[in-house]
């Protein structure tokens, strides 16, 4: 059986830290399905489309990993796409506490699925998506903390917009 992983997020941008995280799951399972949630009810920074297209930037000769939009229950989307496992990334002692809840209901309530946590790079402990929306928001360089295969121009415009 193929090993699938999905990968959930707001993405709210797309980080070098969440680049990372994919990057170095690739060798651990047939496909990632990068998962941007989605919620009407919830105003994003940056478009959804928008997300898709730079994760799909980045990604673009990575046969491995797809992106999908998803509105509703992770678990509910692990078996629509047929993935055994949940692929999340852990910065601090914070993400664990918060991690491990959702990580422990989720086993209780579905047991074939695992969730496997990857521990950040030490240099991307600090890149956090509502500090990089801040630095676009105010006019700042971001480029930094965004992967590079990512249209800057096209970032640029987007957070125009977005600040409008
Ligand atoms: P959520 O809103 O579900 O936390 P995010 O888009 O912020 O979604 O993050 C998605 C996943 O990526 C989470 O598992 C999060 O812990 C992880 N992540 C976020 N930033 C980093 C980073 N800098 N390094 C490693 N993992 C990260």
């Amino acid at each position: 059986m193929k090993k699938i992983a999905i990968f959930p997020g707001s993405f709210d941008p797309f980080s070098i830290g969440h680049e990372s995280i994919v990057n170095r799951a690739l060798s651990l399972f047939d496909k990632i399905v990068i998962m941007i949630g989605y919620n009407a009810n919830k105003k994003s920074f940056f478009p959804i489309e928008q997300r898709v297209r730079w994760i799909n930037q980045v990604f673009q000769n990575v046969d491995k990993v797809e992106v999908k939009i998803h509105d509703g229950l992770t678990v509910d989307f692990c078996k629509e796409v047929g993935a055994q496992y949940i692929l999340r990334g852990l910065r601090t002692s914070a993400d664990f506490e918060y991690e491990r809840a959702i990580a422990q209901i989720n086993k209780q309530m579905h047991p074939e699925i695992e969730t496997i946590f990857l521990l950040t790079l030490p240099e991307h402990t600090p890149v956090n998506a509502t500090i990089i929306r801040d630095i676009v928001f105010h006019g700042g360089d971001a480029s930094k903390f965004l992967p590079k295969g990512l249209n800057m121009e096209e970032f640029k415009m987007n957070s125009k917009k977005s600040n409008e």
